[in-house]
């Protein structure tokens, strides 16, 4: 028999996908609900303009699964979902495409809450809403990149408790990759921390700001695995080399010493790194020229590939792992779920320090990467409360 959903690579025995489509609007959309075993999955709507259909049921997948493991090592009462519409954010966008979605999501029953992410916005999930009460990420507790930024600062704290035994982060050195919404306010946590900030952006505005306000010395995007750091914040959209923003690093900063090649980042000595961009920021080639000692960062999927974090294990690089340390931003939307409590949703962000420490220890004990333990205590909270809830039903 052939298959088309069942091998897909990413399909992990995923409770329901949902294809769904209206003439009218022009919907064509894919809902996942991966499990439900500790409450309604969750998870943002992505728009993009996906090369094929087969991309767009991939990255649904993925997503969705992601989620249910991000939503378990937080804590939260809720499942892991996520759902994809295929079209142009920039040019495909109207009132009826997201009233449709918000119809799709109304005949789910609430298996399945939905919230921003990748081109969509908080005006999308006000249409959405229109037609269902299943959706956060209305604004109604308003940007979550501060509390994603809390999470990371905690979780840096808690590796460097772990890994280098001390309590506080004055004095390292933090390199970090991409100034944006959550990347700028880390490392404002982290300058008020006393540490040293070194960071890259591909946007001039954001390092000039950096540079003033934190005293941070400004380096070009290849070059940030070249200095002197106690910890590597990728926090930016991926390793990549944008040839514009380094000449333009070499003309404005003309001190800036741009690394020749691997072997030249290799021999560096950076201590954290915080990757606050998009995916991939760990691949092979960065995992060999990486001196930080430790990564904790907000971007998502940081590792390349499957194997990397062995590869960071064996040069000695305690990983923290993106899903756990990036989950403030989703603890403040779920919060919206119960009716948003400042309070009580910054009081589980900070719970992410104890949460890193709970993963790093259990790594040790179990002799696997701190990888592997976050996805060991994730599907442990899943079958304990599992056991007591099941599927959820709406
Ligand atoms: P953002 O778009 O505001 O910031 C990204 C920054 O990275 C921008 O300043 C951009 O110029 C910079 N950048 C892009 N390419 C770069 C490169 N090659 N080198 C250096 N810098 C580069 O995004 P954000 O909301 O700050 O999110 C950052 C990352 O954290 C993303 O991976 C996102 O998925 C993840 N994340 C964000 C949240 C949140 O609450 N916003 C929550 C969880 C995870």
């Amino acid at each position: 028999m052939s298959t088309f959903i069942f091998n897909e690579l990413n399909f992990d025995n995923h409770e329901q996908v949902v294809f769904v489509s209206e003439e009218k609007s022009g919907l064509r959309g894919i809902i996942a609900v991966h499990n439900t075993n500790l409450g309604p999955a969750m998870g943002g709507c992505r728009m993009w303009d996906y090369a094929s259909e087969a991309v767009a049921v991939n990255d649904v997948l993925r997503l969705s699964r992601g989620m249910t493991y991000k939503n378990a090592v937080a804590g939260l009462p809720i499942g892991g979902g996520k759902s994809v519409i295929i079209g142009n954010p920039k040019t495909a966008k109207t009132p009826a495409l997201f009233e449709a979605m918000g119809e799709a999501l109304e005949r789910l029953g609430g298996r399945y809450i939905t919230a921003e992410d990748v081109g969509t916005s908080p005006a999308d999930m006000a249409h959405i809403a229109a037609k269902t009460k299943y959706v956060a990420g209305l604004g109604a507790s308003g940007d979550p990149s501060p509390f994603t930024a809390l999470g990371c600062f905690v979780g840096a704290q808690a590796a460097v408790k772990h890994y280098l035994g001390r309590d506080s982060l004055e004095g390292l050195t933090v390199a970090v990759q991409g100034l944006g919404n959550v990347g700028y306010d880390y490392a404002r946590r982290l300058h008020a921390a006393g540490a040293k900030l070194v960071v890259t952006d591909i946007d001039q505005a954001a390092l000039e700001r950096a540079r003033v306000e934190f005293g941070a010395e400004v380096v070009a995007t290849d070059a940030i695995y070249d200095v002197q750091a106690d910890i590597y914040a990728p926090c930016a959209l991926g390793a990549t080399l944008n040839p514009a923003a380094l000449e333009w690093a070499r003309t404005t900063y003309p001190q800036i010493d741009l690394v020749a090649d691997t072997a030249a980042l290799i021999t560096s000595d950076i201590d954290v790194y915080a990757p606050c961009a998009l995916g991939g920021a760990l691949d092979d080639d960065t995992v060999q020229a990486l001196s930080a000692k430790i990564v904790a960062g907000a971007a998502n999927n940081q590792l390349a590939h499957p194997g990397i974090e062995k590869s960071l294990a064996e040069r000695g690089i305690l990983y923290a792992p993106d899903y756990v340390v990036n989950a403030g931003g989703v603890i403040q939307v779920a919060d919206e779920i119960e009716g948003f409590n400042f309070e009580r949703a910054k009081l589980r962000a900070t719970g992410i320090f104890e949460t890193t420490k709970r993963i790093l220890a259990l790594a040790d004990e179990e002799g696997v990467s701190p990888a592997v333990a976050a996805d060991r205590l994730a599907e442990q909270r899943m079958a304990e409360v599992g056991r007591l809830r099941a599927i959820y039903l709406g």
